[in-house]
Order: C-alpha cells, then sequence, then structure tokens
C-alpha cells in the first residue's frame, strides 16, 4: 500500500533529482566556485599567494610584468583570496563546472598578467600601486593623487619628501 501511494506520487510530482548534464543544474547563489581575476585592478602585491592555504596561486616577475596563475585544479575554495585582496581583484565565481579530461590539466588555470608601468620621472617599470596617500599633510589633491600614482617607489619618496619641506617653509 506504501509503495503504491509512493509510487503515485513519484508519477504526480516528478523526479526529485536533476537531469544534469542533460539540463541545466541550479546553484546556490553563495556557492563559492571558479576563482576569476582582473589584471586590471591589481596592484601585484602577492598577498593572496602568501593567503592561499592550496599553494594555487603563482605570481611571477616577467620582463613585461607581473604574471598571475591561479590553478583551478588546486584551489579548494575557501575565498582567502578573496577575502584579503585589497584591490577586489579576485572574485569567487558560481561556477563548479571544472570537469576535465587528464591531457587537459594544464588549461585549468586563470592567467593574468599585470603590466609594468614607465615612471614618468626618472624612466624605470614597476608596478602602478596606488600611493599610500593617508599620512600626506596636507592631503594630496587629486592631481598630485595622478602624479605620484604614475611615479616609480623611488621617485614617489622624493616627491613626498620635497612637497613636505615646502609646506614646512
Ligand atoms: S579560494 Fe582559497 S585555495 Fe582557492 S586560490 Fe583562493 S586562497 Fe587559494
Ligand atoms: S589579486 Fe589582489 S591580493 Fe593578489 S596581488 Fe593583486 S591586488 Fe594583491
Amino acid at each position: 500500500m506504501n509503495f503504491l501511494r509512493l509510487f503515485a506520487r513519484n508519477l504526480r510530482e516528478g523526479p526529485y533529482t536533476e537531469a544534469f548534464p542533460f539540463a541545466p543544474a541550479p546553484t546556490a547563489k553563495r556557492f563559492r566556485g571558479k576563482i576569476e581575476f582582473d589584471a586590471e585592478t591589481c596592484e601585484g602585491c602577492r598577498l593572496c599567494e602568501r593567503v592561499c592555504p592550496a599553494g594555487a596561486i603563482k605570481m611571477e616577475r616577467t620582463a613585461e610584468g607581473m604574471t598571475f596563475d591561479c590553478w583551478h585544479d588546486t584551489c579548494v575554495f575557501c575565498g582567502n583570496c578573496e577575502f584579503h585582496c585589497p584591490t577586489k581583484s579576485i572574485h569567487q565565481t558560481a561556477d563548479w563546472h571544472l570537469a576535465h579530461r587528464q591531457e587537459d590539466k594544464y588549461r585549468m588555470v586563470e592567467h593574468g598578467l599585470i603590466p609594468f608601468q614607465v615612471c614618468t620621472e626618472c624612466g624605470s617599470k614597476g608596478l602602478a600601486t596606488a600611493p599610500a596617500a593617508g599620512s600626506a599633510n596636507p592631503p594630496l589633491t587629486a592631481e598630485e593623487f595622478q602624479h605620484v600614482k604614475s611615479l616609480c617607489p623611488k621617485c614617489r619618496g622624493k616627491f613626498m619628501r620635497a612637497r613636505k619641506t615646502k609646506a614646512k617653509a
């Protein structure tokens, strides 16, 4: 009797399981999946590489800039990198479609290149990091901020020292 009731209910309501891979499977909104990287906003601080418990992120200085690689098949989806990134350049998507063939394992990587900028003062190459403007007194104007941003660390120091001396005089 129980069986017949169950059978009738199943016929009425349909299967409980998803038809995946023949139909899309729903994904929870806050699902922690594949990592996405934005080289445009990244400042190359390498914090993500340091906090990654799985060693899935590797960054390297090359002649063109800093390379970023996140290996999807090594990542354990903990979200540490996204949490600690100061520029919000790493996002965990809800994409879990990471099944792959053995021969494709070296393609399971999110790759990016953070290009070096050329210092407008001395011409040396370096990462375009945001200036630490918090301690500047008086505060940097928008124009000064952009100028400092275009400088290498050495020229930034020089500019800030000269500015301080000028402000005191
Ligand atoms: S989510 Fe966790 S394991 Fe994956 S790359 Fe980020 S820090 Fe590493
Ligand atoms: S992604 Fe974020 S944490 Fe990683 S190097 Fe870039 S700015 Fe730093």
